[in-house]
């Protein structure tokens, strides 16, 4: 019951556990789903595959989704020390009290953390002692499981590929066990492991013997692989999260898939074939997204969006559509082939959002290797578009330790960002932002590396020192993953049942949030490789022969290990292949056919014309402002922040604000330029943790515009805890909020009473704040005891000197400012009288004169 109970003041970005976000559902059913990701609400909230599945399960009748996240260590701690129970966002109810619960499975440093949640959540980890059918089923998806080996002792069921038609054969099976009363969580489990696409170690092992590397395979479970994203359910009604998360925007998955064949890419082999969703449907339901969420960016996610059949068409119809509500598009990163001046111009229509490019190899001679065909000569001249187009921030993406690397390539590595940074000086007349990523290759079950093992630690320490001190003093952002990390990914990605041992006590060392620099202890896992005798490098430099069977053999993604070892030896001879859409290589999953098919008939369907022609009826925002032909007004409303939304911090208030208006269509008004904001402006931050009763902002709208219907409408779309209570038209030229504001009252509960009234008998409590010396005194004009713990304060600023609480209150209260509860009720600005921002109350006397 963490989440209702504890002050969220004392935490790191209370808003990851506030719940009731926009878009959040909130329903009871026979079987309860969590939904777990093994991170933090950020990065969890970011995940496209945990939206999809929260509508598929909430959409069934008898199933309900609820979310459940990793806690950021202090509030962890806090659980440990209070015995609370990790619960789930919605509900609130504790994890071990779902039927359901299942883990995302992204990256192989989030296992610790699924134990951990286990744990906190009140499960035991392993499957052996959760027979008792009060335990929940757990189950695990996500690219991870294409090796399922190290966790399978903790997880009841893998399942393998695309999830939305194998959840409700999974959902069926369990309602159908538990209407039964059967009882036995070994029936249960026999009937899902006759679900195609699911592992589940309990049976398959029994039946089988258990998979370990060099024994042969018994039994083979193929991926699920959905063939149409059209029909595909999607979250057009994602929650919108109060705080900033990973990607924070709208994401549509234009194509799942990719035809590049890249040797070190794992997403590239494993979601294999390439299946687009159509134009319209894209647009269809970005447009819907925009219209539920409020949001202004709009992302195109693939693995490959370069390589979308008609990518052009689509962005400018895209363009066409929603520019005019200053709706950004971004691209995730393009191949460099598929970057030209047209696109980019496009792109730019709105915004520039970020670009990145991944070359992943420095010399050409490698990129052979690697199979990502493109030149130098290709580099520079991708470079020069997309400078002269005025692109400011570039990210470049590299790996290091990669199959037959030598010195020399890693040498081009600063050569290349070098050549950015030069080509950006001839273009923009001034050195620019590049950021340039370098990670370590983790060679990856069911690619043509899977048998390759990798560069140990110090060859890798060695060539990124190279790299950093070759780039540093240019002021290139270095950036990439840990090394240590990249060692244990690797021993995970192609590890067996062996490790799991090495896992769990890894974990009860304290290991857990392994992918946070801040939080990852290598010390704790050389000391659980230690205790365990199992080391992690063994496993993560192993090499493999072709003969040799793999611990992953038994998962049948589709692609032939046959492919997978050509692929490796076309590698090793520098030899690349082809986009498979125009060469098939016959990789296994025999789609040539199909795929040829769904091109002719995408030719007739995918034209800028026959995009045109589409109707537009799914999305309807208000006319476009440049058409209107009267000036802007300006609104000022008065609103609440209380409940739990007090630890909203102010710039999570104004997003949060900002989106419901765009969601009520309000007709606003943009600031010109490239990059084109809402005119609205906010008063006083409220810090997180405190309650405001009138809070104000600005903005400005163009007529006609019903105050009233307004009001109430935008009302509507606002979560429980922030409120319009007035909007009314001012001025254009009226002072703005943060210059007319200069006096703030407070209601305190708690802290030290005999400190007050000691701080309010002196005159002088001089402090230091910038080199400057003030009477911190004079800051409180008036602090009254309205009630036993409540003091009615009165602060105000000194000229251009502004309160702040955090320093002001402590000296006042004499305890820490999160251990007080604060509300601010009212804000006052001087008009020949002290009045109220707003309305009726803006013509109130208040008795005390400046
Ligand atoms: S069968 Fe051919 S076209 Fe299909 S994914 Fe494999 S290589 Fe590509």
């Amino acid at each position: 019951m963490v989440f209702l109970t504890v002050n969220l003041s004392f935490f790191q970005k209370p808003s990851r556990y506030i719940n009731n976000e926009i878009n959040a559902i909130h329903k009871e059913a026979p079987v309860k789903v969590a939904l777990a990701f093994p991170d933090i609400y950020e990065i969890g909230m970011s995940h496209l595959g945990l939206k999809i599945l929260y509508k598929i399960i909430n959409d069934l009748p008898y199933a309900s989704a609820e979310r459940v996240f990793s806690p950021w260590t202090d509030l962890e701690a806090e659980m440990k020390a209070k015995n609370y129970l990790l619960s789930s966002l919605e509900s609130n109810r504790p994890l071990k009290d779902f039927h359901v619960v299942g883990f995302s499975l992204q990256y192989e440093l989030s296992y610790t953390t699924v134990l951990n949640m286990l744990h906190l959540g009140g499960i035991p980890a392993e499957t052996e002692d959760r027979m008792d059918p009060c335990y929940p089923l757990v189950i695990a998806g996500g690219p991870c499981t294409v090796n399922p080996m190290p966790m399978s002792p903790f997880i009841d069921a893998f399942l393998i590929g695309d999830g939305e038609e194998a959840i409700h054969e999974i959902l069926d099976t369990y309602y159908q066990w538990k209407k039964e009363g059967d009882n036995k969580k070994e029936s249960l489990f026999n009937a899902l492991a006759d679900i195609d696409g699911l592992y589940v170690p309990f049976v398959h092992d029994s039946r089988f013997g258990s998979i370990h590397a060099g024994s042969q395979p018994p039994f083979f479970i193929n991926r699920r692989i959905i063939s149409s994203l059209d029909e595909a359910p999607y979250p057009v009604n994602p929650v919108i999260p109060y705080t900033a998360i990973v990607h924070d925007r709208i994401n549509i998955e234009v194509s799942r898939g990719c035809p590049m064949g890249c040797r070190f890419c794992q997403a590239g082999m494993i979601y294999r074939p390439v299946r687009e969703r159509s134009p319209e449907k894209v647009l269809e339901l970005a447009g819907e997204s925009l219209r539920n969420t409020g949001y202004e960016e709009v992302s195109f996610t693939s693995l490959s969006a370069g390589d979308y059949s008609c990518l052009l068409p689509l962005v400018k119809e895209f363009n066409k559509r929603f520019s005019k509500d200053t709706i950004a598009l971004s691209l995730p990163s393009l191949r460099v082939a598929a970057i030209n001046r047209d696109l980019l111009q496009e792109m730019r229509t709105v915004r520039k959002t970020g670009f990145t490019i991944a070359p992943e190899a420095g010399s050409d001679r490698l990129r052979k290797v690697i199979n990502k065909d493109f030149s130098e000569e290709d580099y520079l001249q991708t470079l020069k578009v997309l400078f002269a187009e005025g692109w400011q921030n570039l990210k470049l993406y590299f790996m290091i330790g990669l199959p037959t690397e030598t010195d020399e390539d890693i040498e081009a590595i600063p050569k290349m960002a070098m050549q950015a940074l030069r080509t950006a000086k001839e273009f923009t007349k001034r050195f620019i932002n590049i950021s340039v990523g370098v990670s370590p290759f983790v060679p990856k079950a069911h690619t043509p590396f899977q048998w390759y093992g990798q560069m140990p630690v110090e060859e890798l320490i060695r060539k990124k020192h190279f790299i950093k001190q070759a780039l540093v003093k240019k002021k290139f952002h270095i950036k990439g993953h840990d090394v240590k990390m990249s060692l244990l990914e690797a021993a995970f990605a192609r590890g067996d049942r062996n490790l799991s041992a090495l896992l769990k006590t890894a974990w009860s060392h304290g290991c857990r949030l392994d992918g946070w620099s801040e939080v990852f202890e290598f010390t704790a896992w050389e000391k659980a490789m230690e205790m365990t005798g199992i080391d992690a490098k063994d496993f993560a430099s192993k090499s493999y022969d072709q003969a040799d069977r793999l611990p992953w053999d038994n998962i049948h993604i589709g692609v032939t290990k046959e492919y997978l070892w050509k692929e490796y030896q076309q590698a090793l001879a520098g030899v690349i292949s082809t986009d498979c859409r125009k060469v098939c290589h016959n990789c296994g999953l025999e789609c040539l056919k199909k795929l040829e098919k769904g091109r002719s008939g995408e030719s007739e369907g995918r034209t800028p014309e026959s995009l045109n022609a589409t109707k537009h009826s799914a999305f309807t925002f208000p006319p476009m402002n440049s058409l209107n032909r009267f000036r802007p007004v300006k609104i000022r409303a008065e609103f609440s922040k209380t409940g739990r939304l007090r630890y909203l911090s102010h710039l999570e208030i104004m997003v949060l604000l900002q989106r419901a208006i765009r969601r009520a269509g309000f007709p606003l008004e943009y600031s010109k330029g490239f990059h084109p904001t809402p005119k609205i402006a906010f008063g006083p931050p409220l810090s997180v943790g405190i309650a405001g009763l009138s809070e104000y902002f600005d903005m400005e709208l163009l007529p006609p515009f019903d105050l009233v219907v307004n009001k109430n409408k935008l009302n509507n779309l606002l979560p429980e805890g922030v409120h319009i209570h007035a909007m009314v038209s001012i001025p254009a030229q009226s002072e703005s909020l943060n210059s007319f504001i200069v006096r703030y009252e407070y209601d305190i509960r708690g802290g030290d009473r005999e400190g007050v009234r000691k701080f309010l008998s002196e005159t002088d409590i001089p402090i230091n704040r910038e080199k400057q010396s003030i009477n911190i005194r004079d800051m409180v004009e008036k602090a009254t005891f309205v009630h036993e713990n409540t003091v009615n304060c009165m602060v105000a600023d000194l000229g251009n000197v502004k309160v702040r609480l955090g320093e002001l209150l402590p000296l006042v209260f004499q305890v820490p400012l999160e251990s007080l509860d604060i509300t601010r009720v009212a804000l006052y600005g001087w008009n020949g009288n002290w009045v109220k921002p707003v309305g009726r109350s803006s013509m109130q006397l208040i008795n005390t004169k400046r």
